[in-house]
């Protein structure tokens, strides 16, 4: 049977679109090369996070991180959903006064953040290091284990009976009316959603992606080290470079007590090998906030490449002239983990022609279209 929506992708971003359409009572055909919840989704650190670079930033992770709250009851333990908050950590004067703007413009838009000085930063995560100026805590903010998840979302969430999945389907092309797969079989379907991350550009070559490689290391057990999600303020500098290799200091408290450390971001390179130089870099910056790190142990490092669009926003809704009749989700960056829930409800509103729950415009594939087909 043909089915109503067709989902190339069973990353977090893929499969919480066919969450959303099987809810809404669409038959939803997902395929995948490989498993559920594996690309991006399975490196990626799982932090669900209020970014407040632009607005349109704002709006959709905000709106996101409120669909995670909704939803985390539903979760299992398997999912380590756990709703730590993030600290934004305030180096020097000059980023305490960063972080005294951001708690403004935070509760100036109802978000909960409290501003801490050096003594209460000390007290709520005394790990840190002592020459640190202040924090600015964001309560709400989570953690989850993206790839269990997706699975979840697929297998088990109201609608899961609408949705079928095939593994080891490999998209070759694309169009309005379904997909080929690598074998030569036709997929048949009423919509066609591309949302495979990074492979979006090998169906859809003229999509202005580019690949950020990003390095992380998790740690053997030390459980209360930390206690949020841990974030330098210059993190937020270092996530928008456009070239060259930046790090930034992130530490994740995992419910096991390990500590996911990170992050690095590189362009120009889709060579998955850890690179030392890089890691140790990261690694020293990290050392810098927390100086116990480097007599901790470090028992897995890995990397992963975010989907990077050229304004930092996902592309959501009709590809347009990119591929006409094809609906995109992608481009989600470092971020898609939180905008995932978002992104699905932009889109099912999209398609069913419903109006969506926040504006659709900034995340709109045709922003992009004058400057990459027409230039
Ligand atoms: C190091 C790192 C740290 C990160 N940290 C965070 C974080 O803390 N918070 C956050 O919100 N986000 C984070 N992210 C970003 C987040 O992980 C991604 O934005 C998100 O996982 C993207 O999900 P996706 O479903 O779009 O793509 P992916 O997870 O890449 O899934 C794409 C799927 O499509 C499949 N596929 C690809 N091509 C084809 C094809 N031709 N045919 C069939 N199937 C295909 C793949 O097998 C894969 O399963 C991080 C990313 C990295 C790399």
């Amino acid at each position: 049977m043909t089915a109503d929506a067709l989902i190339v992708g069973a990353g977090i971003v893929g499969a919480a679109c066919a969450a959303e359409l099987a809810a809404l009572g669409m038959r939803v055909e997902v395929l995948d090369a490989q498993g559920i919840g594996g690309g991006a989704t399975a490196a990626g650190m799982g932090h669900i996070v209020v970014m407040n670079d632009s607005p349109a930033e704002f709006a959709l992770s905000r709106y996101s991180r409120d669909l995670w709250l909704d939803l985390a009851p539903q979760l299992r333990p398997r999912d380590a959903f756990a709703r730590c908050g993030t600290l934004w950590v305030a180096a020097d004067d000059e980023e305490w006064q960063a972080a005294r703007s951001m708690h403004a413009a935070f509760e100036a838009q109802g978000v909960v953040a409290q501003l801490l000085d050096a003594p209460a930063l000390r007290a709520c995560e005394p790990a840190l290091a002592a020459s640190m100026a202040g924090g600015l805590r964001i309560e709400h903010d989570s953690i989850v284990y993206a790839p269990t998840v997706a699975e979840w979302l697929l297998t088990r969430s109201p609608g899961a009976a609408n949705i079928r999945v095939r593994l080891g389907a490999t998209v070759t092309s694309v169009d309005a009316s379904g997909v080929t797969l690598a074998d030569g079989e036709r997929v048949g379907a009423g919509q066609v959603i591309v949302a495979n991350g990074l492979g979006a550009q090998q169906l859809v070559p003229s999509l202005p992606l580019q690949p950020k490689k990003g390095h992380l290391l998790i740690t053997d057990r030390y459980p209360g080290l930390i206690r949020h999600q841990l974030l330098e303020l210059g993190y937020i500098k270092s996530a928008h470079h456009a070239v060259g290799t930046s790090v930034a200091f992130n530490a994740q408290p995992r419910p096991t007590g390990q500590l996911l450390i990170g992050s690095s971001r590189q362009f120009d390179t889709t060579d998955p090998t850890v690179e030392m130089p890089v890691l140790a870099q990261m690694l020293q910056r990290a050392a810098h906030y927390l100086p116990v790190l480097p007599t901790l142990n470090g028992i897995r490092a890995w990397t992963g490449f975010r989907a990077a669009s050229p304004d930092g926003l996902p592309l959501i809704g009709p590809a347009g002239e990119f591929a006409p009749g094809v609906w995109l989700a992608t481009g989600h960056e470092g971020l898609g983990v939180t905008t995932s829930l978002a992104t699905a409800k932009l889109l099912a509103a999209q398609i069913v022609g419903t109006l969506a729950p926040i504006p659709v415009e900034p995340y709109l594939p045709v922003r992009f279209v004058e400057k990459v087909i027409h230039e």
